[in-house]
């Protein structure tokens, strides 16, 4: 507390102030208190004087405190003020320190790291200077307290008493800052996959308290410090690194930590002018996983997902998401975890969760009392946080608990995530885009039921996903030899690319369109991200438009699928990405109809038809649909009839068809019917138009 009698000016820095900094100086005094910090770069410094700049690295305590000091006692200050509580904050570290590379060497140094916030406490008052009294002679003595335990003086100072007993701390006359602790940790495109992220503890006092929630991404600098573990025993020899923060800096760009070079970008732009180029980029997803035509319409929407439409603010200052969702509904062994597995590791930010194992706090947000708030309470910020400005992938979502499901309302439609808990009360960003992949109500599709009725999810929820897709697994003879096909060969090449023979493995592919490969199409998709936000021509809004207008006739006559005004903004960012994929600044009549064409062979899937309108749309009316269990009877009882009529003898498959139609089965859907008791070993086919009905098997279909 006595600084101010062995205060030797240090003419050096005030000049240093007065020539960079004065404007801000000046600025934050007329803002003074509400602002009080001063950001210094440290490149200016550098360029100033770079053995200063040197040792502010070595010893920040010293050299912050020199600098402060000069601060407070600028001659030029308007009114001289006192701004004896202003700091100055460090900018510009020229290297960013991975958390996982920390060490002895640092400690005490000044230095920066990277990463993502994952948790933070609230703020609470910090005892700054401690006052304590002594009960026998009244004496009152101030302590700084700038370790992590409380100081407390061994006796008076009062040289005629120097009691030991009677000192007691006294709050009112101790001063308090604001502060608040919080866990950085790597950010997950910053780490090989299939590492764990490490993180560190960070204390930010005054100012800097109650600036950073999770989810966010920053760079803090701040001095690297050590505290002592202790245990039952005692002290123990082990210290834990924590951060004494100095400065934030908050990171919101997207991709930023990609660097895309010159080279990059024309090899960015050439692959751009590709006359092939969505064949490409659709092959160039998951290669490892054979693209059925379903599976081939699945990458493609993922492809979209990963370009994204355009994050809107509207006049009334509200914004539109631009991230696009998507739900796979599948039987099991389709490659659902694979794809999901794949894009965490292709997309920058990609986060992984399982429905099965999270609850809504390990998805969403949690708060949790543990050892960084000291016994209090912090707020931890789940899978979707962290995936702020990314992708998150959540598999079985079917196996999700109810709450945790209706956690996601507000993670996809606003993008946030309120957490209100034990006295903490905060809005955490969650802007990304869901991959979501679900098995059906009963594990697998069931052909006698509705596949909208299948889908194990509320309306509310379903709606909030652009693009729903069905995977089946129906044994096809054809598919079935093609995905093995593929199978065999992705091994072989993997074999052969173990023997480095690249002549055999080039044979292998010349039929095949070349794969991009995965750092291009990262660095393709990042720099589209960055630079392109393209505008809807004329003919691609009106086509949208019709689109939509259409579909809602119909939707009015489905109870169970949802078409609401999403599905029009899911329209639109379909379209908005495609037209990102070409870089284009122009979303064109031909993104919209790639827009509408996913769009209407994903609602076809569930039964509903946009283009014909009524064919399959007795599918989709709860009531109606039961006549496909009706149907299906009617043609069992058709077979067996026939069979028992012929006495054994095979029968003509006109002759089932015929009947069905009398019975009220319309040949297309008699045709579609009679294949699937086929696969299921409901009759042989005899050729030449010839059937021969099994009665035990049809007797076990239902
Ligand atoms: P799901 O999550 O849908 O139950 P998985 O992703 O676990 O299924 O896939 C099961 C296995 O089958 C994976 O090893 C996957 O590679 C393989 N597989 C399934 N379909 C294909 C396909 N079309 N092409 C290549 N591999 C496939
Ligand atoms: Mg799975």
């Amino acid at each position: 507390m006595n600084k101010e009698e062995d205060y030797i000016p240090n003419l050096k820095i005030r000049d240093f102030l007065e020539k960079y900094y004065k404007n801000s100086i000046i600025y934050m005094c007329d803002h003074y208190p509400k602002e009080r910090s001063i950001e210094i770069s440290f490149i200016d410094l550098h360029n100033f004087d770079s053995k200063l700049a040197d040792n502010l690295l070595i010893s920040p305590n010293e050299i912050i405190e020199n600098i402060e000091n000069e601060l407070h006692h600028l001659e030029w200050l308007p009114q001289q003020m006192d701004i004896s509580k202003s700091h100055i904050r460090i900018r510009d570290l020229l290297e960013n320190i991975p958390i996982r590379n920390l060490r002895s060497k640092d400690l005490n140094h000044l230095i920066a790291i990277e990463g993502m916030i994952r948790k933070s406490t609230g703020v609470h008052p910090k005892i700054k200077v401690a006052a304590y009294k002594c009960f026998t002679c009244e004496n009152i003595m101030y302590l700084d307290q700038n370790g992590s335990k409380l100081r407390s003086p061994s006796i008076c100072t009062n040289e005629l008493c120097k009691k030991k007993d009677t000192l007691k701390l006294i709050e009112s006359l101790s001063s308090f800052e604001d502060s608040q602790r919080v866990l950085i940790q790597e950010s997950p495109e910053s780490i090989r996959s299939g590492t764990n992220p490490q993180s560190l503890d960070v204390l930010f006092v005054d100012d800097l308290a109650g600036n950073v929630s999770p989810g966010d991404r920053v760079i803090i600098i701040g001095i690297l410090n050590a505290i002592q573990k202790t245990s039952k025993d005692g002290k123990s020899l082990y210290y834990d690194l924590y951060l004494k923060g100095n400065n934030i800096i908050k990171l919101d760009k997207e991709f930023d930590e990609l660097s895309i070079t010159k080279e990059d970008k024309e090899n960015i732009i050439k692959l751009s002018r590709e006359p092939n180029l969505y064949d490409r980029m659709i092959q160039s997803i998951a290669p490892s996983i054979y693209g059925t035509k379903i599976l081939k319409d699945v990458k493609q929407a993922i492809l979209l997902q990963l370009f994204s439409g355009v994050r809107k603010k509207l006049l009334d200052g509200s914004t539109i998401r631009g991230d696009i969702h998507i739900l796979l509904v599948g039987d099991p062994g389709v490659a659902k975890s694979q794809l999901l597995r794949y894009i965490v590791n292709l997309s920058p930010r990609g986060v992984y969760a399982s429905g099965k194992g999270s609850t809504a706090s390990g998805l969403t947000a949690s708060v949790v009392k543990d050892e960084l708030g000291e016994g209090r309470w912090s707020i931890e910020g789940g899978a979707l946080v962290m995936a702020n400005n990314g992708i998150a992938t959540i598999d079985e979502m079917d196996k999700m608990r109810d709450e945790d499901r209706s956690a996601l309302h507000e993670a996809m439609e606003q993008q946030t995530i309120s957490i209100a808990k034990a006295g903490l009360i905060a809005t955490l960003k969650s802007q990304c885009s869901i991959l979501g992949a679900s098995n059906p109500k009963s594990g697998r599709f069931n052909i006698t039921e509705s596949i909208s009725e299948q889908i194990d999810m509320p309306p509310s929820l379903l709606s909030r996903f652009d693009l729903i897709y069905i995977l089946t697994d129906e044994p096809n003879e054809n598919i079935d030899t093609e995905i093995s096909k593929h199978i065999l060969k992705s091994h072989y090449i993997g074999e052969l690319l173990k023997k480095e023979d690249y002549e055999r493995i080039e044979e292998e592919l010349v039929e095949d369109l070349p794969i991009i490969e995965k750092d291009l199409l990262q660095k393709y998709i990042a720099y589209a991200k960055m630079y392109i936000t393209p505008i809807m021509t004329k003919e691609a809004r009106d086509h949208l438009q019709n689109f939509y207008t259409n579909v809602r006739k119909l939707g009015k006559r489905s109870s169970t699928i949802p078409l609401t005004a999403r599905q029009l903004e899911a329209l639109i960012r379909i379209a908005e990405a495609s037209a990102k994929i070409r870089l284009s600044n122009e979303v064109t009549l031909e993104d919209a109809k790639r827009s509408t064409q996913l769009t209407s062979d994903c609602l076809k899937q569930i039964g509903v038809d946009p283009e014909t309108g009524n064919y399959d749309i007795d599918y989709i009316v709860a009531g109606e649909w039961k006549s496909k269990k009706d149907q299906i009877q009617i043609l069992k009882s058709s077979l067996i009839k026939l069979a028992v009529d012929a006495k054994g003898n095979d029968i003509l498959m006109e002759s089932v068809l015929q009947r069905a139609k009398e019975k009220g089965v319309p040949e297309s859907h008699a045709r579609e019917l009679l294949e699937i008791i086929h696969q299921k070993g409901g009759y042989i086919d005899k050729g030449m138009g010839y059937i021969h009905p099994i009665k035990d098997v049809l007797d076990s279909i239902y």
